[in-house]
């Protein structure tokens, strides 16, 4: 059995949700092992207990690639590719089979590159920037996209996922590091500048205006499904099938070589430095179910996306208080609902991130009721602050879990 946490370090927080299980199949993708080697001195964790992982090369943000090959003992011809990338913050692999399965990995490191240009609203020259800095202007084909199904997002979740939160994610400190409470005063002047209804987008010819001054968007919360999806798309182009993991979202397209489907294991909330679940409450985190908990549970798939999102994700502690880095857009505070963590499973990987971010800030109530409305676009797996699990009815085949399952129907 190996169990390979994957880490995205991201100035020493956990950027990674997602942990890969398999059963000593030669072809198991050694999906974050070599990632989490890789960061082990800047201290991220590792378990290990398999006697048969799929080891592959490092990774780091200087040498950023590196190609590793695994036979595959099974009567299938085909070699698992993985291929390992640095960007947008965080460590990735691809690992991909087929004929073509070298060229899908070539073209979908160059996509993921481009992206990262394209989309970080933090690089001073991305367009997102560019934009920001001009109060709009021409879009790409990629932002344009963004853009539109963000503002089809922010409508059908009442608000709760809203790009324009970037000013008050800055006043944070979330953009740069340097930390800070916001005071109240300085929030009641930000929070007249987000509401995507303020951003004017002309779809047809790919242009938005930003209606006040000092607007800013930050697609951060969809950037890695929406790559995912694009990197599907080439895994598709090229025919080839295989798994994306963008520091712990994950995209599958097709079964894995031995034709079983992949399991993706759901990480458990994070633990603090100090050894600490200030996520969840006194109970919760006392409690024994939880305490050595390293996942909630694993999916099987074999064509979806399942991406997460958590506050223990990034966050820093001020007092005692812990503060996180979705906000809400309607306070201009860390959300404070009552989820801890939010997995999104869908064939749609854009949607699955814009969700993820989405469910967290709406808390249990309402993200059932948007799931019952869209049932057939996506299922979730949500953790909440007292440790319950839930978890939609369109999962029950292929996600199984120690604790207890609270079906959502
Ligand atoms: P994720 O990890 O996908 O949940 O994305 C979190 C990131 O989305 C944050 O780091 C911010 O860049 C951005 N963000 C924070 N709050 C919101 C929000 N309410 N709606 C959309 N994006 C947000
Ligand atoms: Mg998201």
């Amino acid at each position: 059995m190996i169990q390979v946490i994957k880490k995205g370090m991201i100035v020493g927080m956990v950027a990674a949700s997602v942990i890969f299980t398999g059963c000593g199949n030669a072809a198991e993708p050694a999906a974050g092992s070599s990632a989490a080697e890789a960061n082990a001195d800047s201290g991220a964790a590792e378990i290990n207990t398999g006697s048969s992982a799929a080891s592959s090369g490092t990774a780091s943000a200087d040498e950023n690639t590196e190609d590793t090959v695994e036979t595959n003992s099974d009567a299938e011809n085909y070699e698992l590719l993985t291929r390992e990338v640095f960007a947008m913050d965080t460590y990735m692999t691809f690992s991909a089979y087929g004929e073509d399965a070298e060229a899908a990995l070539d073209e979908a490191e160059e996509e993921i590159l481009r992206l990262d240009q394209l989309l970080a609203a933090e690089s001073e020259d991305s367009e997102v920037a560019k934009l920001n800095q001009n109060g709009g202007g021409q879009l790409s084909d990629d932002t344009a996209y963004l853009i539109e199904r963000s503002i089809a997002l922010n409508q059908e979740t009442d608000g709760a996922f809203e790009i324009t939160v970037y000013p008050v994610k800055q006043a944070w400190g979330f953009t740069d590091e340097n930390y800070r409470i916001p005071s109240d005063e300085e929030l009641a002047e930000l929070l007249p500048l987000v509401g995507s209804e303020q951003l004017e987008l002309d779809a047809e010819n790919k242009t938005v205006a930003y209606q006040k001054d000092g607007m800013k968007i930050d697609l951060g919360g969809i950037t890695k499904g929406y790559a995912s999806s694009r990197l599907t798309d080439i895994f598709m182009k090229h025919d080839v099938q295989g798994m994306i993991n963008l520091g712990g979202n994950v995209q599958v397209y097709g079964p894995k070589p031995d034709g079983s489907d992949w399991r993706v294991a759901i990480q458990a909330p994070e633990r603090t430095e100090e050894n600490t679940l200030p996520w969840l409450s006194q109970a919760a985190s006392g409690s024994a179910s939880l305490a050595g908990l390293d996942y909630i549970g694993v999916l099987e798939t074999n064509s979806q996306a399942v991406i997460t999102s958590g506050g223990y994700e990034r966050y820093f502690e001020k007092d005692g208080v812990y503060y996180h880095h979705i906000i809400d857009p309607k306070t201009g505070y860390p959300s404070d609902a009552d989820l801890v963590s939010v997995t999104i499973v869908s064939e749609d990987g854009t949607l699955a991130d814009g969700l993820s971010t989405s469910m967290f800030v709406l808390g249990l109530d309402k993200a059932s009721e948007i799931w019952r409305a869209h049932s057939d676009e996506f299922d979730m797996i949500l953790m909440d602050t007292d440790g319950n699990l839930y978890v939609t009815e369109g999962i029950k085949d292929q996600f199984t879990s120690d604790l207890e399952i609270h079906w959502i129907e």
